[in-house]
């Protein structure tokens, strides 16, 4: 299936409208209310409100059990767009750095595709468009409101924009994203003139030896890729007083479980260990984060094969490295058999950069792909019971 050429503009014209009004997590009002326009324009199932300005669109094909939930994020994020495009971010301060206005416009395209063919297949499509996944986590949110009922979920499908080439799309089974996970260390000393360390115990010093040991930790049992990163150190406020107290900000991320449990293990020894020995204490607040997305191996190799078609398929190419980005799509890759799978829009379009410009010929791919891989799964899932 390839979209028309009319389509195609109408599908870029959106995703400039989206990204001409970016709104942060939970205040996507202005997206939600075109989002639900165009999906009621169409003539599909809509409720809104779900996870407060979270959307779910379901399309039922002629009859047939299965569903396959799509998901969108819709969110943006707290950046100043600095290319020079007319559609240029009008909400100072905020911008679809990430591509959620790709991932909204693909998705509302292709349910445009997949409802004026409906009559042709069994079967349901859940079209879930997500608030809030670079902050607060609005998957998990919609799934505590029922989204993966009426009618229960069977896999569910999602893309993410790449630096990669327009025309690529990279997957693979198993981790595809790290747990995203933050900790923030509080350290007490004793603080005093800066003349006399002796009578001191400095947290700045402790904070130094905790960041030195942080990144010298070694893999755990598990032996998988893991990064931790201390981003911020803040302690003191001029050259000669010692500070009561020193807080170090930073990220932990993980692609399994085992070494998940690890990090936050060893984070928290080292910590008791560098303050214990000098007579200060310290405090670990850990933020358990989304949890990692693990891509099904059956859909993953339906997906790349539905890609492959339409692509090529030397240009359905697996990651080289797991990515250390975290994505709340774990949450529904948690309860059913999932697939995220990488959409290139240019090699040199970095997420969450200031001059994101993405390549829009990326949109129609992205359609073509998601209502083929749609119909075929439905097609073999609806034969075929070993989905359930
Ligand atoms: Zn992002
Ligand atoms: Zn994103």
């Amino acid at each position: 299936m390839k979209i028309s050429a009319e389509r195609e503009r109408e599908f870029i014209a959106l995703r400039r409208e989206l990204h001409k009004y970016p709104e942060l997590g939970l205040e996507e009002y202005k997206t939600s209310k075109l989002i639900a326009e165009y999906l009621q324009d169409l003539g599909i199932e809509v409720t809104t409100g779900i996870a407060k300005t979270g959307v779910v669109g379901l399309i039922q094909g002629k009859s047939g059990s299965k569903t396959l939930l799509i998901r969108a994020d819709i969110d943006a994020l707290p950046i100043t767009e600095t290319a020079e495009i007319e559609f240029k971010s009008q909400n100072a301060g905020v911008m679809h750095a990430c591509g959620h206005d790709f991932h909204t416009a693909i998705l509302l395209g292709t349910a445009k595709e997949l409802f004026s063919v409906r009559d042709s297949f069994k079967g349901n499509i859940k079209l879930i468009f997500q608030p809030a996944e670079e902050s607060f986590g609005g998957a998990e949110q919609m799934i505590k409101e029922g989204v993966m009922n009426s009618p229960e979920v069977d896999a569910a499908v999602c893309y993410h924009v790449a630096p990669l080439p327009v025309g690529t799309v990279e997957l693979q089974s198993g981790a595809v994203t790290a747990a995203p996970d933050y900790f923030q260390i509080h350290i007490k000393g004793r603080g005093g003139h800066g003349s006399a360390p002796e009578d001191c115990i400095n947290p700045v010093v402790i904070a130094a030896a905790i960041t030195n040991r942080l990144g010298e930790i070694k893999a755990g049992k598990a032996d998988t890729p893991f990064v931790v990163s201390v981003c911020s150190i803040a302690g003191g406020t001029c050259e000669n007083v010692i500070p009561d107290t020193a807080t170090i900000k930073g990220t932990s991320r993980s692609t399994d479980k085992e070494t998940r449990r690890y990090l936050y293990e060893t984070i928290k020894s080292i910590c008791e260990e560098e303050a214990g020995r000098e007579g200060a204490a310290a405090s670990v607040d850990y933020n358990f984060r989304y949890p990692i997305v693990i891509n099904d191996e059956g859909l993953t190799s339906d997906f790349a094969e539905t890609a492959g078609a339409l692509l090529g398929q030397e240009n359905v190419v697996k990651p080289q490295k797991i990515s250390m980005v975290g994505d709340d799509f774990s949450y529904f890759s948690e309860l059913v058999p999932s697939c995220y799978a990488r959409l290139g829009v240019g090699e040199s379009n970095l997420l969450h950069t200031p001059n994101f410009n993405p390549d829009e010929r990326a949109i129609a791919i992205g359609v073509d792909i998601m209502t083929d891989f749609a119909l075929s799964f439905l097609q073999r899932s609806e034969s075929d019971d070993r989905i359930r």
